[in-house]
This record gives C-alpha cells, structure tokens and sequence, in this order.
C-alpha cells in the first residue's frame, strides 16, 4: 500500500465526461489498496473568466476579494469529482482549506503554503478518497488566500510533503515534460527523467506543465514527482534529485 497524492489540472477536469474520466482513474488506484490525496485545478478557463469578472467591477477589485472569488473554481472541480466517486461507489470527500486548515503566508494573490494539519485527513484516508481544492489557503487572520497561477501544482507538492507521500504524480494534459512546449513545437522531445535544477530552469523559462515555486519546493523537500497524461497510459517523466 502506498500514500499518493494526485493531482489533475485544468485541462483534465474541464468537462463532466473528463472529470468522470478522472474518478476512473482515482477509483482504479484507490482499488489497487492505496491512500488517495486528490488535487484538483478549476476548469481550464476557468481561473481567467473570474479575473475578466472581476475587472468588469473595478480596475482595482480588492484583492482578498479576488481570492476569494478565484478560489471558487477549485472548489467546483473538487465537489464533482468527489460527487463522481461517491456515484462509482467509492467513499470519497472533499476537505476545503479552512476545514484542514491548510495555512499560507504572504500577500493575497500570491501567498505560500506554510503547514496543514494533518489530523482530520489521516483519519478519512482510512475510509476513502481525500478531495483537495489546489491553488489555496487560510491565512492566520483566516482569510482565503491563492498560491499564484499554476498553484495547484503546488499544493500538491506541499501536501506530498506534509502528508509524507510515496508519491506525488500531476496528471496534465501532455505526456510529460518535454524539451520545449509539444503543443507549439510538435518534435518537441518527451524527457524520461529529469533533475529539479533541470526542471526548474525549464519552467522559470516558461515551460507552465510545472509551477515554478512547486519544483522549488519539491526541490528544497526532496519530494520526487511524476508529471504525466491523464489522457493516456504513456510513461510520463520522473523528476528528482540526481546528484
Ligand atoms: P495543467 O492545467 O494540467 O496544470 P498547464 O496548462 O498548466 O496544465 O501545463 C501543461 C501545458 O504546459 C501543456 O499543455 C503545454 O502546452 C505546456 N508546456 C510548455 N512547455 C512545456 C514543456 N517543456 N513540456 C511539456 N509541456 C509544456
Ligand atoms: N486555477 C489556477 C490557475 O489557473 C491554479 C491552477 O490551475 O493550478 O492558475
Ligand atoms: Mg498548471
């Protein structure tokens, strides 16, 4: 039996039949004897409807109003891919971050995970799937806050760290990391394996398939991760340290 954390982006859950896709794939490793932590982005789109939202009230829209609207998106994904596991059968339930808590730092808009109990979702991973809406957190004064774009990614990395996962494997919308973004350049090379310092240079130049600060974290941590296709059963791409 393994402790897993599974995170699926926006891509992946971006319609009813991929979200249902989704809960066959959490069902089939929940099945297999593992402890599931489920990570979910918003529906793709969904994150940049709210933002054009938000300028149609004001230029300046508050930013812990922001946050509080932005979190919204992952709260919905999260819901119905528990709510699609529940229909297959499995227990499952979603744990917002104020009921974890999971606690972040910083500014609104662009805070950091900090900590997360660990209590209450130890207990259920006993029992069933844990849901977790990406991208979020309670700050001290317990405001919701969001983890910058891409967060999910990190989310998932902090919560393989806390929760001591074997693994922590992102499911995206591409086979894995590749040598320059596939969806532009379509010789682009899959990578088998890459270090984190590799990783990181290829995301701080814009390779978006990892969050830059969740390779950083994963880094400082040493969390291995795993990125690969939700679509496909293909080998994605190990990233770890290799010294
Ligand atoms: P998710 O919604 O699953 O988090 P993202 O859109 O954030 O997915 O990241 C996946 C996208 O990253 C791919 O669809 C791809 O277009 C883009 N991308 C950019 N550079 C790379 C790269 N070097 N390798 C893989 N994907 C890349
Ligand atoms: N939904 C957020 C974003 O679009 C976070 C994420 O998808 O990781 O940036
Ligand atoms: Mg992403």
């Amino acid at each position: 039996m393994a402790k897993k954390v599974l995170k699926f982006g926006g891509t992946s859950v971006g319609t009813i039949e991929r979200i249902q896709h989704v809960a066959r794939i959490v069902k089939k490793e929940y099945e297999a004897g593992n402890q599931i932590i489920t990570v979910v982005s918003a529906m793709s789109g969904k994150t940049n409807e709210l933002i054009n939202l938000s300028r149609e009230i004001s230029k300046n829209f508050s930013k812990r109003e922001l946050d509080v609207l932005l979190s919204s998106g992952e709260q919905v994904t999260s819901s119905l891919l528990a709510g699609a596991l529940i229909e297959m059968n499995i227990k499952a339930k979603t744990f917002l971050n104020w009921q974890i808590p999971i606690l972040t730092e910083g500014d609104h808009n662009n805070s950091r995970i900090i900590n997360s109990s660990t209590e209450k979702i130890n207990k259920f991973l006993d029992q069933g799937v844990v849901v977790i809406p990406g991208f979020q957190g309670i700050s001290k004064n317990g405001d919701i806050t969001t983890i910058g774009r891409g967060g999910s990614d990190a989310t998932a990395v902090a919560m393989a760290k806390i929760f001591n996962a074997d693994s922590c494997e992102i499911y995206t919308d591409v086979d894995g990391v590749f040598s320059t973004d596939p969806n532009k350049i379509p010789v682009a090379k899959k990578i088998d394996q890459i270090s984190y310092d590799e990783m990181l240079e290829l995301s701080s130049l814009g390779a978006k398939v990892m969050q830059p600060s969740a390779v950083q974290t994963a880094m400082m941590y040493d969390v291995p991760l795993e990125v690969k296709s939700t679509f496909t059963e293909r080998k994605g791409t190990k990233i770890f340290n290799q010294e």
